[in-house]
This record gives structure tokens, sequence and C-alpha cells, in this order.
């Protein structure tokens, strides 16, 4: 399977249909049906590693202030207990349990709603562990691997550039916002995940783009479980509301 990075931006676009949630739906066309998806959603932030292991995980509401039709809605996917397990045994070098009171936050569900509407792909969650380094959610991917060859579609959920502090409202992207968009494209196309493990060095950029990491932490997931020879494919590249990076992936075989 492919591995898929996806810039989730706002709850709102589960609900709505524009050239981001267009460019979900098209992500989902051109990449083989998966057999589970397991996501790395930068909304379950945790201390220690877990995996979502419930076989009906409920529709988790976590934002404040939107339309009603968004609360309304649910994602009702099954969840895949014996991906879960699996999981848990690769994830040998960095130990992990399982979890069953966590669900599908809107990291997931505000995607899959666009990629997969009818809700039939078992969707499991891996969490991040917020004590630990860049570098530690890096080789926590390389553990990941073996289950693309199990038929599991393994996508990270978060926005490369996420200053919510900063947003601008209908105003244009921040220089800094490109500047550090631009980068990662660069150092993700030449493979230089060093590079993105230690974003922090390209100074006040990076300080700005990533005031806090649990956005771009699954961007490193996701880079983690690829191999070198493998082809990156853009969509949605754009930065919107001045300070978040809709700046999404694939990488494929
Ligand atoms: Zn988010």
């Amino acid at each position: 399977m492919p591995l898929v990075f996806i810039g989730h931006g706002s709850p709102a676009n589960a609900v709505e249909n524009n050239e981001f949630t267009r460019d979900w739906e098209l992500i989902a066309q051109q990449i083989p049906q998966p057999k589970a998806i397991l996501v790395v959603s930068a909304h379950w932030t945790t201390r220690g590693l877990f995996v979502l292991k419930t076989p009906q995980p409920k529709t988790i509401h976590d934002f404040y202030g939107f339309p009603q039709k968004l609360y309304n809605m649910q994602y009702p996917a099954p969840g895949a207990p014996e991906f879960a397990d699996l999981t848990l045994e690769l994830l040998k070098h960095h130990p992990a349990d399982a979890d069953n009171t966590w669900g599908l936050d809107h990291g997931s569900w505000s995607v899959l709603v666009k990629m997969y509407p009818q809700a039939k792909i078992p969707v499991y969650q891996l969490s991040i562990d917020y004590t630990k380094s860049p570098e530690y959610q890096y080789k926590v991917g390389q553990d990941l691997l073996n289950l693309r060859k199990k038929g599991v579609l393994i996508m990270g959920s978060g926005n490369i550039v996420h200053n919510l502090g900063l947003l601008n409202w209908g105003g244009t992207a921040y220089d800094w916002a490109l500047e550090f968009d631009h980068w990662t494209k660069n150092a993700i196309e030449t493979r230089d995940h060093d590079a993105l493990i230690n974003y922090q060095n390209t100074g006040k950029m990076a300080l700005l783009s990533v005031p806090t990491r649990e956005h771009y932490d699954p961007m490193l997931t996701i880079l983690g479980a690829s191999k070198p020879d493998e082809t990156i494919r853009w969509y949605a590249e754009k930065c919107t509301l001045g300070s978040v990076s809709m700046r999404s992936f694939t990488i494929a075989g």
C-alpha cells in the first residue's frame, strides 16, 4: 500500500466541497483499496504510545464553535482489532498499549468522510506520544513498514504549517508559512529526513510554522514508513487562512 499524508485544516472541510476535499477524493481514487486504514492523527496526543483496538470506534467531535451539522455527523466505520494487535507486535522498538477509550477524532473522520464516504473500510488510530522527540516519531514509522504489505493504508493527518494563533481570515499566506512549506516539500523530495527531523534548525520560519509539534509529527511517522525508491505525488499545495498549509502527498512504490 502507498502512504498518505493529509493536511486536514478546518473540521468544516467535512461538510464542504472545496479544492482540498476534491483532492482528498482524488487520492482515494488513485490508490488501491486498503484492507484497513491506520491514522496517525494530530488530535490524539498521549503520554506513552497507544493503538486504538475498539471494534466499533465512536465518532469524536473534538472541536468548538462550528455549525451544528458538523456535530451531527457520524463516521460509523468498523475498527480493526486484529490489525491493532499486529501493529502492537510490530512496534517492538517502541512499546505501545492497546486502547479502548478513544475513537475516531476529526483528524481521521473529517478526511475519511471525503475519501471513503461509505465508511466500510475498518479504521484504527495510533497516538502521538507528546513526551517524545521528532526522531522518535520518525522511527515509529520505520516499525510500521510491514503493515503496508498487509494491505493497511497508513495515513498521517496534520498540517505542515499550523499556527492557529496567527490565522489571517480571508488573507494571503505569510511569507514564513510559504517559505517553510516549500522548504519541507524540497526536503521530502530530496529525502533529507534528517533535516525534517531537525526542522528547528531552520530558525524563525520553523518557530512560527510549528509552534507546537502535534500537526507536524504525523508527517515524520509517514516518512519513516517510506522506502528510498518511491514516488511522491503532491496534492492541495496551498496555504490557507494565512498560517495553515494544506499540503498533502502520497508515497508509492
Ligand atoms: Zn487539526
